[in-house]
């Protein structure tokens, strides 16, 4: 695995939850045919494949480089039941959908929970719920009317004091989700990678689609040594969405990061009130994460998101960003300090305007991305209820709500460098300010 050691901390282009696979699925080098071509062995990709194919169809699955490859094995692990972005601001945005967007939300960590335990991974899986925590006064009266709006609009939400909650001081208060919870992302990519090859999906793998074209009967995938012809394809490339024409516009990858520690003793955790084994996420405009893993580590991550360049790729996180975010876990826990960062990995996300998106891009061509770094749970749901669509069922509710002809955008300068920056250098104002009151 391609690594670089930065202050102690060792910088990896791969993820830090487990090791590349050594058994590659051959890569496409003919013209073949298939009912369904799926674009991308990530977790909706995977999910896909797999319903479909339980659903008596004949699928292929290709992949630029090996499924679990991109954010399914790299993420943090919070099986999350919320939506991304701040409850005020989705009110603004959707006031009327919001009802339907959260009972999606809801709905795909209670299906993820059960599909895991259906295909019988093994991924560390914790039911802890999660938390949005406060590490200012400003930032806890957001949440407290947070939890109300999620709460009116029927999210299974509670308003909970930081120290009953059992979180360490630095935390305030916050929001308590009571569903989904923590796992091991490389545990469940590799288990979910098995079960796909040994499944009846013929895969291909290090097969980057360059072009899909369709003609309204056939669709037609092309990879640099052969092609696929299919009477529909979905798309579930996530960041590398933005890279094929045919996809929708509007899908904006960023590039974000976390970094684990070594072993720390749980005593340690509970001296400074740390009881909780929920996942902690703060209220900034770019939140910080902190939880606890299976193999006795903390790992923490975001706190900077980095625009994309012009290719997509295997990178390895910044040694600045990497030492930013060392320096904001010893500002949140200052008794830390001697817990030494041992490994730090990240991913590209996709981003919309906050809204996870599926829908028919051109005729016969379907897609489902953009979780907004919250796929984990929605990522296996979304794409087993686009199969189930493809399979003929009537389009589910919750599919429903997310069904959009084009993923709605942010503006392109919000994810520009300079504004990202600018929401990090906002986000420290912030904490300078709060430690000061
Ligand atoms: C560091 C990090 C931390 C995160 N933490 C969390 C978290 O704690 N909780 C959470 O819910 N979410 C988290 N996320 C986001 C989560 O990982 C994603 O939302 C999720 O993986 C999206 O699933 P997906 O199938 O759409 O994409 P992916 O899992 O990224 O899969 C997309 C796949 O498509 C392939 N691909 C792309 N283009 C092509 C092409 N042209 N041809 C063939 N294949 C292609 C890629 O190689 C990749 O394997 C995190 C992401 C990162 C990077």
């Amino acid at each position: 695995m391609r690594a670089t050691e930065s202050d102690g901390v060792t910088c990896s282009a791969f993820s830090g939850w487990c090791d590349r696979p050594t058994n590659f699925a051959p890569a496409l080098e003919e013209e073949i045919q298939c009912d369904v071509a799926v674009v991308g062995g990530g977790l909706v990709g995977m999910a896909s494949a797999l319903r479909l194919a339980e659903r008596g169809a004949d699928v292929v699955l290709l992949e630029a480089g090996y499924c679990g490859w991109g954010g399914a094995s790299r993420n943090a692990g919070y099986l999350s039941n919320e939506l991304a972005g701040d409850p005020q601001m989705l009110r603004f945005l959707y006031r009327r959908r919001l009802r339907n967007l959260i009972h999606y939300a809801e709905a795909s960590a209670q299906f993820t929970e059960e599909w895991i335990a259906r295909l019988g991974i093994d991924c560390d899986y914790e039911p802890t719920g999660g938390v949005n925590a406060a590490v200012s006064a400003g930032q806890l009266r957001r949440l407290e009317k947070g939890a109300r709006i999620l709460g009116d609009a029927g999210a299974d939400v509670e308003f909970v004091d930081g120290r009953d909650f059992g979180m360490p001081d630095t935390f305030l208060g916050g929001i308590h989700l009571r569903g989904g919870g923590l796992l091991n992302p490389g545990k469940l990519a590799s288990g979910l990678r098995d079960a796909l090859l040994a499944s009846g999906v013929r895969v291909f793998e290090r097969s980057a689609v360059q072009k899909v074209e369709s003609d309204g009967a056939t669709v037609v995938l092309s990879v640099p040594g052969g092609r696929v012809r299919a009477e529909r394809a979905v798309l579930a490339t996530n960041a590398g969405s933005r890279d094929l024409a045919i996809a929708p516009r509007g899908i904006q990858p960023v590039w974000t990061n976390v970094v684990e520690t070594e072993p720390i003793d749980p005593d340690r955790l509970e001296a400074i009130g740390w009881t909780t084994r929920a996942g902690i996420v703060t209220a900034h405009t770019i939140l910080e994460n902190y939880r606890r893993t299976e193999r006795g580590t903390l790992l923490f991550g975001t706190r900077q998101l980095e625009a994309a360049p012009r290719a997509l790729g295997a990178r390895e996180p910044s040694r600045e960003v990497v030492a930013d975010l060392v320096r904001g876990f010893h500002e949140r826990f200052p008794s830390l300090r001697y817990v030494a960062p041992q490994r730090a990995w990240g991913g590209w996300v996709a981003v919309t305007s906050f809204l996870p998106v599926a829908g028919e891009v051109a005729k016969n061509v379907f897609y489902a991305v953009s979780c907004n770094g919250h796929g984990l749970a929605q990522s296996p749901y979304v794409g087993t209820l686009l199969a189930d669509r493809l399979a003929g069922d009537e389009p589910h509710e919750d599919l429903r709500a997310v069904w959009r002809p084009r993923p709605p955008r942010l503006p392109s300068f919000a994810l520009s460098a300079p504004s990202l920056k600018a929401a990090w250098a906002l986000d420290r104002i912030s904490d300078r300010f709060s430690r000061r009151h």
